[in-house]
């Protein structure tokens, strides 16, 4: 308990909730549900913090940290049973060790697993696949707003559809069951385009039956394409480690550390330009030439951060665009950023990435709800301007009919959540007030996004 500060493992989203607790087992958390004196509305769980959004905020509310639930309850032959603190990477590398893997490896290897049920996540798909990890959330165990225990199964369809969007709106989560496939060797390899050889080059890379990753550097017009399919195992074959390990270390520690040299030791804005632009000319021939394998792991994608951000941190907002638009979407993309560094001085300090994924309607709020999309990812370390530069970034996603996350897209509005997914956000929100009446578990975010009141 007490009145501490909280913030996200970025340092950008900041409140004070009234109570804080970590709690140990189910009955704390009925405890805590069942006790609003001690413990004010909104409350809501917390994974690991990385959320770029206000959406694990609880301001003036109850802050629970689930960290202290990380077990792995079972591993079955193509599921695995957790509680909501345990990570992604962790759970990963146990699954390896039964000759098993999630289908979707994000990169974030701190993602909590009760953040991965409910909440959006971005990573390419593979053809047959879908991209996110909430997708192949197949079952979980919530605390109600009465303090009630519900199981959320294979069999409640649009209860579990919804869940996969609720963002710890329905419920304190406090273990979950994703279904996962057999571990398969991934060959990577990558190619780096000009912006133009890429579009005139994107019917084919689409329909070529590899899941597709882009890092961009949209003030030198480069697009690196990362391309990764899975293969049957060969007799003899050892997986090789290297190509993520090299992979993660210029994306996690090169990347946002050249970044954050520059802005401390190069003093005109003419030549930080110039070092950041020598970032992408270093790395993308680096990528093209060097990080190729045919026996890596998905697993090894996968980055545990610093449990405290250092100078290396980085965040990054993302619109998802539909097929159709999204070549008119990247070239207006890569011209507003020359545009708005002309007429601010501000330019993002990493290469932006963005992700394809299919046609998925496992979750209401799915990105790819209507059809096929593909992302683009501004993604920087600390500049000042970044507020502005996110606010103007998300007129141009909009005015390409862009899918925002509501734990990753920041300044939503109501206006823009009920464009960008009609009449699913009400669908969300009966479902939510048919859990929750009284709003024990909805904050002020939420509340904006859903039009209810917080009461
Ligand atoms: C450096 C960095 C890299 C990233 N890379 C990726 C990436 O590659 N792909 C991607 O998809 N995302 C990425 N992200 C974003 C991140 O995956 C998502 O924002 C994700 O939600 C974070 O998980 P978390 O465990 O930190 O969730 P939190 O931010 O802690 O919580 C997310 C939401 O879930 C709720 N919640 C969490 N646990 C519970 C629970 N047990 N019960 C009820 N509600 C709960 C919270 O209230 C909040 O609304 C990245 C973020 C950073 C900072």
């Amino acid at each position: 308990m007490g009145t501490i500060e909280v913030h996200n493992w970025f340092g950008d989203v900041v409140w004070t909730p009234s109570a804080q607790a970590t709690p140990t087992s189910v009955e704390e958390i009925v405890a805590i549900v069942r006790d609003p004196i001690a413990y004010p509305s909104p409350v809501r769980g917390v994974g690991s913090n990385h959320s770029t959004t206000a959406c694990a905020s609880a301001p003036a509310g109850t802050t629970l940290f689930m960290s202290a639930m990380n077990k792995i309850v079972s591993i079955g032959t193509d599921t695995v049973t957790t509680q909501p603190g345990a990570l992604l990477k962790d759970v990963a590398e146990e699954l390896v060790k039964h000759g098993l893997q999630f289908f979707v490896n994000i990169e974030l290897g701190d993602l909590s697993m009760g953040a991965a049920a409910t909440c959006g996540t971005k990573e390419a798909a593979f053809p047959g696949e879908h991209g996110q990890v909430s997708s192949y959330c197949i079952g979980a165990r919530i605390v109600t707003a009465t303090g009630e225990l519900l199981q959320i199964t294979e069999d409640d369809g649009p209860l579990l559809q919804a869940f996969r969007s609720s963002y710890g709106t329905f419920g304190v989560t406090y273990e979950v069951t994703f279904r996962v496939r057999p571990l398969q060797p991934m060959s990577v390899y990558h190619k780096v385009y000009s912006l133009e050889e890429y579009l005139a080059a994107l019917p084919e890379l689409t329909a070529s039956g590899q899941s597709l990753m882009m890092f961009m550097d949209p003030m030198r017009n480069k697009v690196a394409v990362e391309f990764r399919t899975y293969h049957d195992v060969e007799p003899g074959q050892k997986y090789s480690h290297w190509q993520w390990k090299l992979r993660n270390f210029l994306w996690k520690d090169i990347g946002p550390g050249w970044a954050y040299l520059t802005r401390r030791f190069i003093p005109t804005k003419f030549l930080r330009s110039l070092s950041l632009g020598a970032l992408s000319a270093i790395t993308f021939p680096v990528l093209r030439l060097v990080i190729r394998g045919n026996n890596t792991l998905a697993a090894d994608q996968q980055i545990h951060y610093p449990p405290v951000a250092n100078d290396c941190k980085y965040t990054f907002i993302i619109w998802a665009y539909p097929a159709d638009r999204y070549p008119d979407a990247m070239r207006a993309y890569f011209q507003f950023c020359k545009d708005y560094y002309k007429e601010t001085g501000f330019r993002i300090t990493m290469p932006s990435v963005g992700y394809r994924t299919f046609e998925d309607k496992s979750s209401l709020l799915s990105y790819s709800y209507t059809g096929d999309s593909i992302t683009i990812d501004p993604v920087t370390t600390p500049e000042p301007g970044w507020e502005a530069f996110q606010q103007a970034y998300s007129r141009l996603g909009q005015r390409f009919d862009g899918v925002p996350l509501l734990n990753q897209t920041n300044y939503l509005t109501r206006q823009s959540v009920v464009t960008a997914f009609g009449d699913r956000i009400d669908a969300l929100e009966r479902q939510r007030v048919a859990l929750d009446p009284s709003g024990r578990f909805l904050s002020p975010y939420f509340s904006a996004l859903f039009a209810s009141p917080v009461t």
